[in-house]
């Protein structure tokens, strides 16, 4: 037997639609035109139930942390969904990344020179690649990935110059600190370098992230209710 402590407003039906009015009145209070955030239910951990309860409600996009969790459950999803699209969000290892690409429509957590390599050798050989976002650490935070922002410029140079399809930056702010700052940086990262894409927010921050210009907030517990056990 499995219990859920999630809170009663979160993870039943109206879940879903409440985080989409509350991203459409975050687009309207910044002034950016209505459907310009994507909205990535973060699907990891979450019994299938849960997950297929959002599919039926017609929600397509979908985000999961690892590779091996996402390869087992959601290729038979998508044999009985059309038009899933789903994004890896979490930290990929070089010796996962052709059943990565091989299965998602967008990797978030680019972060360092092996594996832009191995992402382009392997595109060459699939001939495509999933959109790629390039995951900035900008809270310079040991344990996390990322590339260190003052790095990051070089990096998405680096990620260009093998023709990879580099669509933008991702950030996970530290926990401590107000996102916005961390928002902000990513933001300014993205400008300069000519990127529009930025993958930032999350249940507790998502409204802050579209006002400093998210493009895709990924929303997970907020939607499906708390996850039984925290996954990496
Ligand atoms: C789990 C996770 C999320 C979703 O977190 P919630 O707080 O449940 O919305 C978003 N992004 C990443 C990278 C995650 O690992």
């Amino acid at each position: 037997m499995v219990f859920f402590c999630g809170k009663p407003d979160r993870g039943d039906d109206m879940s879903l639609q409440e985080i989409k009015n509350r991203i459409a009145r975050a687009e309207q209070a910044a002034n950016r035109p209505d459907g310009s955030v994507k909205l990535i239910a973060v699907s990891k951990v979450q019994p299938n139930e849960r997950v297929e309860a959002v599919l039926e409600q017609g929600h397509r996009i979908f985000g999961e942390n690892r590779v091996q969790e996402a390869a087992g459950k959601w290729p038979a999803f998508m044999e009985r969904y059309d038009g899933v699209e789903l994004h890896l969000i979490g930290p990929l290892q070089t010796n996962k990344a052709r059943q990565a690409m091989e299965l998602v429509h967008a990797i978030h957590s680019v972060d360092r020179p092996k594996l832009a390599t191995t992402l382009a050798r392997l595109a060459q050989e699939l001939g495509r690649c999933p959109d790629l976002f390039i995951q900035v650490n900008t809270g310079e935070e040991d344990q996390k990935a990322g590339i260190m922002p003052a790095e990051a410029d070089g990096f998405i140079a680096e990620c260009r110059a093998l023709d990879l399809p580099v669509q933008g930056l991702m950030c996970i702010p530290p926990v401590e600190e107000e996102p916005a700052l961390h928002f902000a940086l990513l933001a300014k990262i993205a400008a300069r370098n000519g990127l529009s894409g930025l993958s930032m927010g999350m249940s507790g921050d998502f409204e802050s992230a579209i006002a400093l210009g998210a493009t895709h907030v990924r929303v997970g517990s907020a939607i499906f209710g708390d996850r039984v056990k925290a996954a990496g």
